[in-house]
């Protein structure tokens, strides 16, 4: 079996040390830097698998390295696992804008660390799923190309927005989105105008698809994701 790559960019070398200790237990190949310009350079260089990003860095900072890996075709769709300090939302809802993947709070557990990648690895590798798939979630049905949502057989009705969010939300299953994110995408034909309006609209997604409402979970602080 091929040895998943990780790229770890974090200064403080204790918790760099214990990223790498179990990363490396678990079998990942591991890529250790400490700085931005660093973590950019072996990004391109090596092409990891994930990218676990400290946020608070010397030099270039891991919002800025976001951004230039999302914004570089050849590190595009290398998934970004932020690390940041608890109490940094505002971080992490622009480190989520900026097209990172997602995020975990320090002091993080080994296990938790490790879960998170595994998932982010298993995430990019279900990425075919391409634009038009139909999407099957429980008993929920999303047919991009018929513009239809079923609960259990039954027809939803949802305004475009709503189908907007809820295929945004419903493709990427555990990933967090902000609600900047979500209006962008959704900015449809009602033009979405404030944060508060896609509450809105979750709140009566919810409703509208009855038992599989559930699955639209709120992140505190940060925005929505669908569960796993
Ligand atoms: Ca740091």
């Amino acid at each position: 079996m091929a040895r998943e790559t990780i790229l770890v960019v974090e200064d403080e070398e204790d918790l760099l040390e214990l990223a790498r200790y179990n990363l490396v237990r678990e079998g990942y190949q591991v890529i250790a830097v400490g700085t931005g310009e660093e973590a950019l350079e072996a990004a391109r260089t090596r092409q990891p698998d994930v990218v676990l990003l400290d946020l608070m860095l010397p030099g270039i900072n891991g919002l800025d390295v976001c951004r230039l890996l999302k914004n570089d075709a050849r590190t595009r769709h290398t998934p970004v696992i932020m690390v940041t300090a608890r109490g940094e939302d505002a971080d992490v809802v622009l480190g989520l804008e900026l097209g990172a993947d997602d995020y975990v709070i320090k002091p993080f557990s080994p296990r938790v660390l490790v879960a998170r990648v595994r998932v982010a690895l298993r995430r990019a590798d279900n990425e075919v799923e391409e634009d038009g798939a139909v999407l099957r979630r429980g008993g929920l049905v999303i047919d991009p190309g018929r513009h239809e949502v079923t609960v259990d057989g039954a027809e939803v009705e949802l305004t475009h927005t709503q189908f907007l969010i809820l295929q945004l939300l419903a493709r990427r299953p555990g990933w967090v989105f902000g609600r900047q994110q979500i209006l962008e995408t959704a900015r449809g034909d009602d033009y979405l105008a404030t944060e508060r309006s896609v509450d809105v609209h979750i709140v009566a997604l919810r409703r509208k698809l009855g038992d599989e409402g559930d699955r639209i979970e709120t992140v505190r602080g940060v925005g929505y994701r669908f569960r796993e």
